[in-house]
């Protein structure tokens, strides 16, 4: 194998993850909208001019275009650069960590599903089958030859999508609102298929934190009263990242508190 200088190597993550920051962002526009996430190629919303390659560089074209369609001069969203300068970030951070393994490409696989649902939840409030099913099955197979295992995968499926739907019954007896939809139940089932029983629970945990967090700040600067619904998937998403990356550290950090030396 040729050994790349590690700047070198960087570069070519960076530029490799801008260019699939730029599918994600047609997969978060599309999916949602129940098209096509292959045809047609990109077009500007507005005109419906069809991007030539050089209009459709991540980062650069936008810069270049001055955030404006070259046919109709409508705005273009300031979206496109953001999620692909995002997905550039994710690649290089899950490159650092995980280096040239196999965990590192389906980390970072389960990384772009969740930025992608990020981004949907905040928008729609929905968390989309097309991603959360599949992911669920990608998880478990893969877990046959990558940590965890297959056991703990079945475990965090069952407890992932345990918890909340437990919850989500219990609250619609008690309250008889629904509490949150099933969108989340598949994607904590999805994030407990990748990263297994453990780091699950603490998704579950860190998630649950991170609402509080946003909800009261929220709340405080007046955006929001008691009843507004904070999409959780978002919280999912993030505390997700978290477990993926440093949740083995996290764990670790937190038992060394408790434990008696
Ligand atoms: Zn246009």
């Amino acid at each position: 194998m040729i050994q790349l200088p590690p700047a070198i190597a960087d570069v070519f993550v960076i530029a490799f993850g801008l260019l699939v920051g730029s599918f994600l962002h047609v997969c978060i526009h599309r999916i949602p909208l129940k098209q096509s996430i292959v045809f047609p190629s990109s077009r500007c919303p507005q005109c419906g001019h069809a991007l030539a390659w050089y209009e459709n560089v991540p980062l650069l074209s936008y810069a270049v275009l001055r955030g404006r369609c070259h046919q109709c001069a409508s705005p273009i969203s300031i979206r496109y650069p953001i999620v692909e300068a995002l997905t550039a970030v994710l690649f290089l951070w899950h490159w650092w960590v995980f280096g040239p393994t196999a965990l590192f490409a389906l980390r970072l696989a389960f990384g772009c599903a969740l930025l992608v649902l990020f981004v949907i939840d905040l928008d729609h409030q929905i968390l989309p089958d097309v991603i959360t099913l599949p992911g669920i099955v990608v998880g478990f197979v893969c877990s046959w030859f990558l940590p965890p295992g297959p056991v703990m995968s079945l475990a965090g499926i069952a407890v992932g999508g345990g918890i909340l739907w437990l919850i989500a019954e219990v609250w619609f007896r008690v309250r008889k609102v629904e509490a949150m939809g099933f969108g989340d139940v598949k994607m904590l089932a999805m994030v407990g298929a990748v990263l297994g029983v453990k780091l699950v629970g603490l998704v579950f945990v860190l998630s649950s934190i991170l609402g509080g967090i946003v909800g009261i700040a929220l709340i405080a600067s007046r955006r929001a009263d008691m009843a507004t619904k904070v999409p959780f998937g978002t919280m999912i998403a993030v505390a997700s990242l978290g477990a993926s990356l440093y949740g083995d550290a996290i764990i670790a950090w937190y038992a060394a508190l408790f434990s008696v030396s």
